[in-house]
């Protein structure tokens, strides 16, 4: 952003929307290409490709350690990468020989300790990212962004007097108020509880509508990557493993692993014949290519319905668990040595010790090559 001195009503408006709302930013494209970075002799992240579209909202998603926060950092200018190239809007960020220092990239960040300044007003603690403008401008700004937040009567407060959700909140608008193009987010609302993280996660992902920047955020939990994404970038072992919508992950997972990662499963291995495995749940249709050797069914536990008497396959029910609208139970089937979880409604659950008929709901189901790669390197 420029400096000016004074940058009037018409322009702060422009910086932030008009009566409270967040006015709208030029949205930045974020490219990462072919990236690499190890510590030491420990591979973070290896040969990442992805493209963050303008005003697209997308989650790095992965287990601990897959390398999300290190992508993340090599976005930010906090971590260099060792090969491969940064671009933001077609211009290199980072690359063999060129590095933009973190400042100079127009991006918002917000880290899960979201280390708002102890000593600073909630007010200024906003204001902060403003440094370029006249002290009254900025404050201006920051209190319009707090009234977006809901947070204003806490301008002269101190962040200690806020609770972790507020504080959130105020973490929030420090990092929109530059008018960032791309905000890079890692874990922003682990550190609260589910209830209120539902409630600051919702309003985030308004508030990150309304300014449409683009937004890449890290986050180990595949149903707040789901809730939030426009396309989910699935990481395993440093490396993407596969990009899409969340729809196309959680029915088309890639791999034996990407399904696990999105759900429980329930998995039953059996031989290829013609392309096709015969198990005690039913026949199915092998992974294209595979005309014959292992494969593993797996059946998601919603995925295995009540079903008439007579019609389906018939299990014992040995466990039931009430979970509210559902029950949890376990069912021996013949033919398979452990029992499978299965997912009823709390309506129709059979009880302990009954015998009960079950049928395949075959959009939960995925058959992959037993044994696939699944490597480290
Ligand atoms: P988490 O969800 O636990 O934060 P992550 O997916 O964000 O994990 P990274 O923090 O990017 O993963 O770490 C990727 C790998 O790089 C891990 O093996 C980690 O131990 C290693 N690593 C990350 N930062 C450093 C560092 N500064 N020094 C040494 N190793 C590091």
């Amino acid at each position: 952003m420029k400096p000016s001195t004074d940058i009037g009503t018409d322009e702060r408006n422009a910086r932030w929307g008009q009566r409270g709302t967040a006015g709208a930013t030029f949205a930045g494209l974020l490219e990462f290409e072919n990236v690499s970075k190890a510590f030491g002799r420990t591979p973070a992240v290896m040969d990442v490709s992805l493209k963050l579209h303008p005003g697209e909202i997308a989650c790095l998603l992965g287990p601990s350690g897959c390398g999300k926060t290190t992508l993340l950092r090599i976005a930010a200018g906090i971590d260099k990468p060792d090969s491969g190239r940064l671009l933001f809007d077609g211009q290199e960020m980072a690359g063999p020989g060129k590095f933009v220092p973190p400042e100079r990239r127009n991006i918002g960040l917000m880290f899960q300790d979201f280390a708002l300044f102890p000593h600073l007003s909630i007010l200024d603690n906003v204001a902060f990212g403003l440094k370029n403008l006249p002290r009254v401008e900025a404050r201006s700004i920051a209190l319009q962004a707090l009234e977006r937040v809901g947070l204003a009567r806490y301008a002269a407060s101190y962040p200690h007097h806020l609770s972790g959700g507020e504080q959130q909140r105020v973490a929030l608008a420090r990092a929109v108020v530059p008018r960032p193009q791309v905000m890079l987010m890692d874990e922003p609302f682990s550190g609260l509880d589910q209830r209120l993280r539902e409630s600051v996660r919702a309003e985030t992902l308004a508030l990150l509508r309304e300014t449409r920047a683009s937004c890449l955020l890290v986050t180990h939990d595949p149903v707040e990557a789901m809730g939030l994404a426009d396309r989910i970038f699935l990481m395993r072992y440093g490396r993407l493993i596969q990009a899409g919508t969340p729809e196309d992950l959680y029915r088309r997972p890639v791999d034996a692993a990407a399904a696990r990662f999105f759900s429980d499963t329930n998995e039953v291995k059996g031989k290829v014949v013609d392309g096709v495995i015969n198990t005690p749940l039913g026949v199915f249709q092998a992974p294209a290519g595979l005309v014959a050797g292992e494969a593993v069914v797996m059946v998601r536990p919603q995925g295995i319905t009540r079903a008439r008497h007579g019609e389906g396959i018939e299990g014992l029910v040995t466990e039931t668990r009430f979970q509210g609208d559902d029950v949890r139970c376990s069912v021996i089937f013949n033919g398979i040595d452990d029992a499978l979880t299965v997912l009823v409604s709390a309506l129709n659950a059979p009880a302990k010790g009954q015998a009960a008929w079950f049928k395949i709901d075959l959009q939960h189901v995925f058959v992959f090559e037993s044994g696939a790669a699944i490597t480290k390197s």
